[in-house]
This record gives C-alpha cells, structure tokens and sequence, in this order.
C-alpha cells in the first residue's frame, strides 16, 4: 500500500481527507491532507488559508512552499500567487 501524503506540505503524518472549497461552501473536491495542515485550515479557502500562514505560521508556510516548489497542479500554484503577493 503508498502512504498517503498530504497534498500541501507532504507529511505522511496521518493524512484526511480535505475539502479543497470548504464544505460549507459546497465544496466536493477532496484531497488529503496532513492533520496539521486540515486542523489549521479548517473551513477555510486554499487561498486565505495560505495567506493566513504566510502571516502567522512561518514554518508551515515555509514547509508547504518547498514542497510545492515546481510543483504544477491547482495547489502549487496557488502557493506561487501567495507568495508572490506583498
Ligand atoms: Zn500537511
């Protein structure tokens, strides 16, 4: 069996499945993502969610960048827009 990793930050710390869009907001795209990365998500966007670390949580930000460096699907180029924004 692969280990499941988390779509964000590729820890294979115990992975659950996400809602990309909020469920709130009827969101059915799921991905799966570590505990930490769904807990301080909760039922945030990918964007404002990212936006959020990049303020507040140094080191998650840090670890989901590097492990979406060139990386090409939805996620990774959200980071890049993050990052890219001042
Ligand atoms: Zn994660």
């Amino acid at each position: 069996m692969t280990k499941k990793k988390c779509s964000y930050c590729g820890s294979t710390w115990n992975p659950e499945k996400d809602h990309i869009k909020a469920k709130s907001k009827g969101g059915k795209t799921t991905t799966n993502a570590c505990q930490s990365c769904n807990r301080s998500k909760s039922n945030d966007s990918v964007l404002s969610w990212l936006r959020r670390l990049k303020k507040n949580k140094e080191y998650r930000w840090t670890r989901i960048k590097d492990y979406q460096k060139g990386k090409r699907n939805e996620i990774a180029s959200k980071v890049r827009k993050v990052a890219n924004e001042k």
